[in-house]
C-alpha cells in the first residue's frame, strides 16, 4: 500500500474530548474515527488490525471445533421474555427499536436466546451433539459511561461462542478446551504473560463460577487478585465470598492489580435451553436437558487494550501478529536512484507476501519518521541518498529502536522471506 493513496491522516493532537490513551493514540495515528462517545469507525489501518485480531480468534475457535455463523442484530422480544431478560429493570443496557407496526425489537447485546432458540430446528438427537457455534459481530449496549475509547463501546465487536453438550461432563471437557484456546489467543496477541484466568461471579443463573480473562493494566476497570505462581486469579467481586474456599486459590499468594476484562466464559447449565424448551432425545428415546456454555472475547476492546499496552512516547508499537503492515518503507529525497531502489524493494517485498506501507509522500523526512513511529509498524526501512551510496538501506526495529545499515538481501533474511 502506498501511503500517498491510503485513506488516513495522522493528527498532531487528539480531540480534546478523548481522555483515554488508546483512543487518543488510535485517532492521532489514523486508525479510528470517533463517530460519537463509545462509537468508532475503523479506518483502513484500524480495520487491518481488527481483522488480524479476528483472524487469530477465528483460527483458535476453529481449532477447538467451533463453527462460524452470523446471527442477526435485530432480535425478537418473545425469546428474551422467556428468559426474563427483556425487561429494562432486569437488563438495563438494551438498545430497543420498533417495526413500523409497533412490534418491539431488540438490538443484539448478546445472543444466547436467538442461538438456543434456533437450535430447535437443527438439534434434536444425541447424534447432533456436542456442538459449538460462534460469531464475530457488532454488539450494542447502552453503556452508562463510554469514556475509555475502544475499551467500552456502545457499539463494539465481540466474538461469542456457544457450546451445547449432552452432559455436565461433556460440557466441562469443552469448556476447558475453550479456556486453553483463549490462552493461545492472548499468547498470539502478545499479552499471554499479563493475562490471567480469574474466577468471577457466574451471573444470575448459576452458583458456579464464570471465568474471566483479565489483562493486567493500570487503566483497567476491574480489580483482580492474582496468584502469579499459579497463573490464576480471582475477581474482587468474589474475593470475600465464602465461595473462594471452593477454589484452588491460596489467599496468601494473592496480589492486587487493576485489569481489563478481555474475555469471559460461562457455564450456563441448562438454564437457557430449558427456558426456551430445547432438549435432545437420547439413545433410548427420552428427552434430556442440553448443557450449554458461552464464551465471549472483546475483540475491539482487545484492540484498545493492545494500543494501551504496546505504546511509547512516540506512538503505537504493534506486535507483529496484529500490526497493520509488517514493514514501513520510506524513501528520502527525490533522487531517481532512491526512488528506483525504493520502488524495486517495495515490489520485491510485496511479491514475497510481506505487507508494506510504502511512504512515497512528498513530505519532509522528519514527518515520515514521526508518522512511522506513531503508526507503529514493527519494521522500518529507509532508503536515502546516503544509504544508496553505501549500497545499503537503514533498518530499524520499532520496538527496540535499534537501527543498522544492511543490504536488501539481509533485510529479506531478517523478514524470513
Ligand atoms: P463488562 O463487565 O466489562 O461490562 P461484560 O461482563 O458485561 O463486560 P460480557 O457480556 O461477558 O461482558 O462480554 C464478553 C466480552 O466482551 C467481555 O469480556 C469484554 O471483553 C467485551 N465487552 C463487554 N462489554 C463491552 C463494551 N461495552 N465495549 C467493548 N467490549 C466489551
Ligand atoms: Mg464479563
Amino acid at each position: 500500500m502506498k501511503y500517498s493513496k491510503l485513506f488516513t491522516k495522522t493528527l498532531k493532537n487528539a480531540p480534546a474530548d478523548e481522555v483515554s490513551k488508546n483512543a487518543q493514540l488510535l485517532i492521532r495515528a489514523g486508525f479510528v474515527h470517533k463517530e460519537m462517545a463509545g462509537v468508532y469507525v475503523y479506518l483502513p489501518l484500524g480495520l487491518r488490525v481488527l481483522d488480524n485480531i479476528k483472524q487469530i480468534i477465528r483460527e483458535e475457535m476453529n481449532a477447538v471445533g467451533g463453527q462460524e455463523v452470523q446471527m442477526t442484530v435485530l432480535q425478537p422480544k418473545d425469546i428474551f421474555e422467556k428468559t426474563d431478560r427483556w425487561d429494562d429493570a432486569k437488563v438495563d443496557n438494551w438498545f430497543k427499536t420498533k417495526l413500523a407496526n409497533g412490534t418491539e425489537l431488540g438490538m443484539g447485546l448478546t445472543h444466547e436466546e436467538p442461538i438456543v432458540d434456533m437450535l430447535k430446528d437443527y438439534m434434536t438427537s444425541y447424534r447432533d451433539l456436542p456442538l459449538s457455534v460462534y460469531q464475530i459481530q457488532g454488539k450494542f449496549r447502552n453503556e452508562l459511561r463510554a469514556k475509555s475509547g475502544l475499551l467500552r463501546g456502545r457499539e463494539f465487536v465481540m466474538k461469542d461462542m456457544y457450546s451445547f453438550a449432552r452432559s455436565q461432563a461433556e460440557h466441562e471437557e469443552i469448556y476447558e478446551r475453550v479456556a486453553e484456546a483463549y490462552h493461545r489467543v492472548y499468547g498470539r496477541l502478545g499479552i499471554g504473560d499479563i493475562t490471567y484466568r480469574t474466577y468471577a461471579d457466574g451471573g444470575i443463573f448459576t452458583k458456579r463460577f464464570s471465568d474471566e480473562f483479565q489483562m493486567l493494566s493500570e487503566v483497567g476497570e476491574d480489580t483482580v487478585f492474582i496468584d502469579e505462581s499459579a497463573g490464576l486469579g480471582v475477581n474482587q467481586e468474589i474475593i470475600d465470598d465464602a465461595r473462594l474456599s471452593a477454589t484452588n486459590i491460596n489467599k496468601d499468594n494473592l496480589k492486587e492489580f487493576r485489569a481489563i476484562e478481555v474475555g469471559n466464559i460461562f457455564p450456563l447449565e441448562s438454564k437457557y435451553t430449558d427456558a426456551l424448551g430445547v432438549y435432545y432425545t437420547d439413545e433410548t428415546g427420552n428427552q434430556q436437558p442440553i448443557i450449554a456454555g458461552c464464551y465471549g472475547i472483546g475483540v475491539s476492546r482487545l484492540m484498545g487494550a493492545l494500543a494501551e499496552h504496546f505504546a511509547d512516547d512516540k506512538g503505537l508499537v504493534w506486535p507483529e501478529s496484529v500490526a497493520p503492515f509488517r514493514v514501513y518503507l520510506a524513501c528520502i529525497g527525490s533522487d531517481d536512484t532512491v526512488l528506483t531502489e525504493a520502488d524495486r524493494l517495495y515490489q520485491e517485498l510485496e511479491g514475497s507476501g510481506v505487507e508494506v506501507l510504502y511512504d512515497d509522500r512528498d513530505v519532509r523526512p522528519g514527518e515520515k519518521f514521526a508518522d512511522a513511529d506513531l503508526i507503529g509498524v514493527p519494521h522500518r526501512v529507509v532508503i536515502s541518498p546516503k544509504t544508496i551510496e553505501q549500497g545499503k538501506l537503514e533498518y530499524k526495529i520499532r520496538q527496540s529502536g535499534e537501527a543498522e545499515l544492511i543490504s536488501a538481501k539481509e533485510l529479506l533474511q531478517k523478514l524470513g522471506v
